[in-house]
């Protein structure tokens, strides 16, 4: 079968590897459709993808296949397996977890001590066949069409990111960074009933897809003072989620909140920054963070099978396999105004 090996840093392959064969307790699936994310160009870099030894949990190192986000139609299903039957449509929770750990234990697989993901600890979904475990699985109701049924995945994340928060109904929200995970923060933070959502970011188109998605307002922080603009208009949010991942985002963030705001920091920052801590103490603010997901998957699925959350509306572009190196990750290192990008894995 095809598939998109990650071999090394920019050495990503479009090549053919063996299908894989189920094994007892686990599930095939054929893959329709995964979405690349802002973690499979950290990969792309050098970034993130398992290498040296194998992950604790998958058994499995570079190369790898990429992909996370995902969905598809079981094919097989491994001896011992119960729930599903070949034919079944389903989207992919790709988390690893040990199952083992104290985390584990209290339901929170997300802080797994051996966290991870297929597609960058184990062999993942840019291809057209899939090994997966049980638990990975979610079917999907009939409403949900296959490419939307892709952005399951990052939507988990905005998602988890909403619901951790203190966001209240009727709440006045900030997003900073309107990428992929900022669109769907403001779809998120939408459906939990913000009465105002202020989207920032430096890219007209960005903006222009975040006011379609829901942003009630948008600030060009190349054009004008972002926190002076909210504080204006808002007397301050309620809670603003940082999803741009940079210093002056992180700031600007905290200086954009009411007394005893929020902010939530949804990106991840791998190296250390500059903050300035005083708006959070004369507030009385709060900073907190959150990581991937957990047992999301049903209350999104239904929440896009009824239209409450339209995620399909920050699709951009849907590509060919073999086009993923050119017109993948390529254009979404140089084209700001992409957002998602699907990979067409079915024949
Ligand atoms: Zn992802
Ligand atoms: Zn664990």
């Amino acid at each position: 079968m095809k598939a998109a090996v990650w071999y090394a840093k920019e050495d990503i392959r479009v090549e053919y590897i063996d299908e894989p064969v189920v094994r007892p307790g686990k599930v095939k699936v054929k893959i329709a459709w995964t979405g690349i994310c802002g973690s499979d160009l950290h990969a792309y870099h050098g970034h993130v993808v398992q290498v040296n030894e194998p992950h604790p949990v998958s058994g499995e190192m570079a190369p790898l296949t990429l992909g996370h986000e995902s969905s598809g139609f079981i094919v097989e299903v491994g001896e011992g397996v119960t729930g599903f039957t070949a034919g079944d449509r389903v989207a992919i929770e790709p988390m690893l977890r040990c199952g083992k750990c104290q985390s584990c234990k209290d339901g929170n697989p997300n802080l797994c001590d051996h966290i991870g993901f297929i597609g960058l600890h184990g062999n993942g979904t840019f291809a057209e066949y899939a090994i997966v475990d049980p638990y990975m699985l979610h079917k999907l109701p009939d409403h949900i069409e296959m490419d939307e049924a892709a952005l399951i995945e990052p939507t988990a994340v905005a998602f988890h990111a909403v619901k951790l928060s203190q966001q209240k109904v009727g709440d006045k929200v900030a997003v900073f960074g309107a990428g992929p995970i900022g669109l769907l923060t403001i779809i998120s933070a939408k459906a939990a009933g913000a009465s105002q959502i202020i989207a920032v970011d430096i890219s007209s188109e960005r903006l222009a897809l975040a006011a379609k998605v829901g942003a009630t307002a948008v600030i060009d922080a190349t054009k004008e003072d972002a926190v002076q603009s909210i504080l204006a208009n808002t007397g301050g949010v309620d809670v603003a989620y940082e999803a741009a991942g940079a210093a002056s985002t992180v700031n600007n963030a905290l200086a954009s909140l009411r007394k005893q705001g929020e902010v939530v920091i949804v990106s991840i920052i791998p190296n250390p920054i500059a903050i300035d801590i005083n708006p959070l103490t004369i507030k009385e603010a709060k900073m907190t963070a959150t990581i991937g997901y957990r047992n999301v998957y049903p209350q999104v699925i239904d929440m896009i099978a009824s239209g409450t959350m339209n995620v399909k509306q920050i699709i951009t572009k849907k590509i060919p396999l073999d086009k993923i190196v050119e017109e993948g990750f390529q254009t979404l290192i140089t084209d700001k105004a992409q957002a998602k990008i699907l990979v067409e894995l079915q024949a």
